[in-house]
């Protein structure tokens, strides 16, 4: 079983335990569906990240991209190991706050930054913008214009994302580097030259280097290394600049299935970081400091979901669907992107698959199918199945489609289980709603008053 990661095994019981509790347990105590995160997993990763960062002796800095998995236990991991954060948006920014992340090592990105987000991320002192397009470039001189930074006198660090003209061998959904993207300057037509000029106009930004991100869930180099040298040849015509960072983005891909190969993180890394140190090398420039952005390889494989087996449905010389008691729910990627998962019968590890399974969700969708082909052991209700590598975007896509509560959350390390996010109720997923009935018309008060609060300084 190879997708065994981290602390993961079959028990002396026959039961998958993870972070040294048995998967049956946790169910028991937590309710399902449930996602288990194998804590010393997620440490581990980040910490082959500096450990070989550091062994090539490059200027590094390695940034979580928290879309993959954010939550305030995860952000405050993050910082215990030494990591920057990317947040793509103003609730991510709040998830960093109250989690006391340090703002100077948040990196901020997205294609469409609102002037609210920005300006939350100036008077925070967030380290890095990461300069999308144009229109955010006005609003930035604008909101800075208008004297909105918390760093006096100090210029705000911009790095400009561009799109280098290069497909990353990945689903077109998580694809970035292309020309057609709506990510980041086309480097090819000379919108970043023009970028460069514009901030350069701004005294109040510091450009400080490029940023690139070719896509997600790529298994090699060779988009990236092609990524450097689309740049390098296009150096020379660029403005001068000071180029300090290189960001390569993040996009490392893990193992969702035992049918994927996926190369350790070690080894991608390390392609990467001598291929760009060669590169640059030949062309004759410096290196700049080289950042990274992962996130799924940092919690991916560190996740599980666990279910409960609830119908069993046969059709004869068709297939046989189990459904759980979540589904795209609570992991909408086989929906969105034909994503593949396995399967592993949790609290019967050890028996031998001898059918081979449809595992469905409960929602009323017939796309909510989890794996279309799943090789079990006999399967009864109340079995517990567990899919493994679901740590990143899915429990972060969730949605309360159905009205179905979000699951829990738990870390669990040494034998010790933590509950990090709890289960929604349904009094939660009614919270928002107001009646017909409600004598006045409603506001937005109490939704702006979060980032009002901030504003006045009250995580500042
Ligand atoms: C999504 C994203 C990442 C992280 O991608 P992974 O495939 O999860 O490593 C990094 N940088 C940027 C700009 C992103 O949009």
């Amino acid at each position: 079983m190879p997708l065994l990661k981290g602390t993961s095994h079959i028990n002396d019981r026959g039961v998958l335990t993870i972070g040294g509790v048995a998967a049956d347990r946790l169910a028991e105590r937590f309710g399902t569906p449930l996602f288990v995160y194998d804590e010393a997993l997620i440490r581990e990763r980040v910490r082959t990240f500096h450990r070989v960062l550091q062994a090539e002796g490059v200027d590094y800095d390695v940034a979580y991209a928290c879309k993959a998995f954010c939550i305030r236990a995860m952000v405050e991991l993050a910082q215990e190991e030494g990591l920057s954060l990317d947040v793509v948006s103003g609730g991510e920014l709040y998830t960093a706050f109250i989690s006391g992340f340090p703002p100077e090592r948040i990196h901020f990105h997205g294609n469409n930054k609102s002037v609210e987000e920005l300006e939350l991320a100036l008077q925070a002192g967030v380290g890095t913008i990461i300069v999308d397009n144009f229109v955010e470039l006005e609003r930035l001189a604008a909101l800075i214009r208008e004297g909105t930074c918390s760093r006096q006198g100090q210029p705000v660090n911009v790095l400009l994302r561009m799109t280098p003209g290069v497909h990353a061998d990945t689903h077109a959904y998580i694809s970035t580097g292309q020309e057609d993207s709506k990510f980041g300057f086309d480097l090819g037509s000379g919108q970043v030259a023009e970028a460069i000029r514009r901030v350069q106009e701004i005294p109040e930004l510091r450009l400080t280097g490029l940023h690139m991100h070719i896509g997600s869930q790529i298994f090699s180099a060779a988009g990236y290394l092609a990524a450097v040298e689309r740049l390098l040849g296009a150096l020379p015509s660029l403005p001068q600049f000071s180029f300090d960072v290189l960001n390569l983005g993040g996009g490392f891909g893990i193992a969702h299935t035992e049918a994927e190969d996926a190369p350790p993180i070690e080894t991608l890394l390390l392609d990467i970081v001598r291929g760009v140190k060669a590169r640059f090398a030949d062309a004759g420039y410096a290196l700049p400091a080289l950042w990274f952005e992962p996130g799924r390889s940092i919690v991916g494989e560190a996740g599980w979901t666990l279910y409960r087996v609830g119908s069993i449905k046969d059709l004869p010389g068709v297939r046989r669907y189990v459904a759980v008691d979540g589904g795209m729910s609570d992991n909408i990627r086989p929906a969105l992107y034909g994503a593949r998962y396995t399967a592993l019968l949790a609290n019967r590890a050890r028996e031998a698959a001898t059918e081979t399974v449809t595992v469905a969700g409960k929602l009323c969708e017939s796309g909510d199918v989890l794996i279309e082909a799943a090789d079990l052991p006999p399967v009864r209700p109340g079995d517990l199945i567990a899919v493994p590598a679901t740590g990143a975007y899915a429990f972060a896509m969730s949605s309360n489609y159905n009205r179905l509560p979000r699951p829990a959350v738990v870390f669990v390390r040494n034998g010790k289980a933590r509950l990090v996010v709890r289960r929604e109720t349904y009094a939660d997923v009614v919270r928002f709603d107001r009646s017909l009935s409600a004598d006045d018309e409603g506001s937005e008060d109490e939704a702006s008053d979060d980032v009002g609060a901030f504003l006045k300084g009250e995580w500042g």
